[in-house]
């Protein structure tokens, strides 16, 4: 990751270099910029970078940063989506200076209309979509006029008023620009501006029956909240000469479009569309899922803000789509809850160790353990070490090859922060499964007063038999296969990772644990990073695996 330039380093990115100039200029005194989501759906990490990239301009920059709800489509637009999208701005650590909705402008955009029909700019046209769509022209042949572009400024504010009045039903008309058929930019043949549907909306109710799309929308709720940058991605491009022509023949307020790339990341897919099939579907348990790469998934899962902040620095901002790694992502949760992270041990897959000369009149002692060894300030927690103790099975094997520093008959290991044991008998059941290892422990080997002389290089995570607490730890990984799901042959959901969830109903935790509280990071040594997840209950605490403690998926690669 050397390559990758900390924040400090980094030189304005382009959107940063305008404004500068801009300001320098005396073009303005201070900016205005919006974060405009549709709520359809909930946010995820390339929304991330949107916000990251508009509210961090105002941080910079004197000025402030709008939300605004971009609802002018009624028949997806729901008020949870607009609950949970707030929820996550603020979790990310912004504060919006307005809360506004497109429905709010819809008068002063039938009025925008209006005056376009006035000017001669605008026309009721009876063609149905098909049709419009047929008489647009291609790339390399002009359009054709509609049979309705002449009609009379009379009669087209006749029949606008009659379609606001709900005379007609759903695609029968349609309001259309009249700019050029022949335009080499198709989004200029006359793009339409409203169109008829007798739907409810989330907040305006059945008061309207024709709603604006969304190039007769966005530019003007841009130049009604006089914003000075409004920032999109790049499939907008095209837009922008439509964007500057409403503004110019509407004389209002002149707002500026500004594209940059689409944030992709790798393993996933960053639609809301194809992300609210995944919840419909039951591929996941819903928008919140850990494995979802929705801001609400990353939160439960146990990402920080801060760790998405810094990914989204990271990556800047670009001119040309590309694809983010989701190692990117990971690294940069892995490297802030190493610093924040409480450590504890918790032993998934439990074999009994029993330390055949240690008290067997149920007496334990109490080793301390630092909370967080990174922090040069640490508290330290109190752990039980007694004659029973569960190790993770998978730390010992009976037949080691050479090199393997964890337990085997005759060799020996340290116990973090307590002591060196030496693994005498091997104890098994009728079928050959291992019940017990009967091991014996040097007294004097105790964690930071060791005058054994022993020296061993393995170190296991370990927890008392009577003192343990059992908990629910899931496990994630990746939701899909192939780096880019959407690109493949065939439908997307064909390529999801079938292991995506490991569910271990029982481990054996520190008593420690149990003093965790939602807002907690831990580190489960020597397994990764974990949170509390809202499953949890009086009777079970049930931990999410965040991330691993190293790129498990590198190691893959360099073996294959
Ligand atoms: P989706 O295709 O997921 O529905 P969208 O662009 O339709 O995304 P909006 O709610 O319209 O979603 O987006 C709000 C803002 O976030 C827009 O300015 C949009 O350009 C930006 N945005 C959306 N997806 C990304 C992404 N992957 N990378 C960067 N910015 C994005
Ligand atoms: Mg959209």
């Amino acid at each position: 990751m050397a390559e990758i330039n900390t924040p400090e380093e980094k030189s304005l990115n382009f959107i940063e270099e305008i404004i500068e100039e801009d300001l320098k200029s005396g073009r303005y005194k201070s900016i205005i910029t919006r974060f405009p989501p549709e709520p359809n759906g909930y946010l995820h990490i390339g929304h991330a970078s949107s916000i990251c990239l508009n509210f961090g301009l105002t941080k910079k920059f004197p000025g402030y940063t709008n939300l605004r709800f971009d609802d002018t489509n009624p028949t997806t637009e729901e008020t949870e989506y607009v609950e949970s999208i707030k929820d996550d701005v603020r979790w990310l650590g912004f504060e919006w200076k307005n809360e506004l909705y497109a429905s709010d402008y819809f008068d002063q955009m039938y009025a925008f209309a209006v005056k376009l029909i006035e000017k001669g700019l605008a026309y009721v046209d009876d063609s149905t979509s098909d049709q419009i769509a047929a008489m647009k022209g291609s790339p390399t042949e002009p359009g054709k006029d509609s049979p309705f572009r002449t009609r009379s400024v009379e009669e087209n504010l006749d029949l606008f008023t009659r379609m606001k009045n709900g005379e007609f039903p759903d695609g029968s008309r349609t309001l259309r620009a009249k700019i050029d058929m022949a335009h080499v930019n198709m989004l200029m043949r006359d793009p339409v501006l409203y169109r008829i549907k007798h739907a409810h909306h989330h907040r305006t109710g059945d008061k309207w029956c024709i709603y604006p799309m969304y190039d007769m929308a966005h530019g003007q709720s841009d130049s009604i909240e006089n914003v000075t940058h409004s920032i999109c991605t790049l499939e907008f491009v095209p837009h922008r000469e439509l964007y500057d022509w409403l503004i110019e023949k509407l004389e209002i307020y002149p707002s500026h479009q500004y594209e940059f790339a689409r944030r992709n990341l790798s393993y996933t897919v960053t639609s809301k569309r194809k992300l609210l099939q995944l919840v419909n579907e039951k591929y996941v348990s819903g928008w919140d899922d850990p494995r979802m790469p929705t801001i609400s998934g990353l939160r439960r899962a146990g990402y920080t803000p801060e760790s998405i902040r810094e990914f989204c620095t990271r990556i800047g901002i670009a001119k040309r789509d590309n694809m983010i790694d989701v190692s990117l992502l990971e690294f940069c949760v892995r490297e802030h809850l190493n610093k924040i992270a409480l450590r504890r041990m918790v032993v998934f897959d439990p074999v009994k160790v029993v330390l055949t000369n240690y008290p067997a009149d149920g007496s334990f002692e109490i080793v301390k353990s630092e909370d967080n060894p990174e922090d040069p300030n640490t508290t330290h927690r109190e752990i039980p070490f007694s004659r029973e103790l569960y190790i993770e099975r998978e730390d010992f094997m009976e037949n080691p090859p050479k090199k393997f520093f964890r337990l085997a008959p005759g060799q020996m290991v340290r116990l973090k922060s307590a002591y060196i044991i030496k693994c005498d008998e091997v104890v098994k059941d009728s079928n050959g499964k291992i019940t017990e290892l009967h091991c014996t422990y040097i007294p004097e080997s105790k964690s930071n007063a060791d005058t054994s002389g022993i020296h061993v290089k393995g170190t296991l995570h370990w927890v008392s038999v009577a003192q343990a607490i059992s908990v629910e730890v899931r496990l994630y990984d990746r939701l899909f296969k192939v780096e880019n799901p959407s690109s493949e042959e065939g439908d997307f959901k064909d390529y999801i990772n079938p292991n995506s969830l490991q569910t271990i109903t029982t481990a054996y935790a520190e008593p420690a644990l149990r003093n965790i509280r939602f807002a907690d990071r831990c580190q489960f040594l020597r397994k990764g990073y974990f949170c509390l997840d809202k499953d949890t209950s009086e009777e079970k605490m049930v931990f999410n695996r965040t991330v691993t403690l190293k790129d498990t998926w590198a190691k893959e690669a360099k073996k294959a």
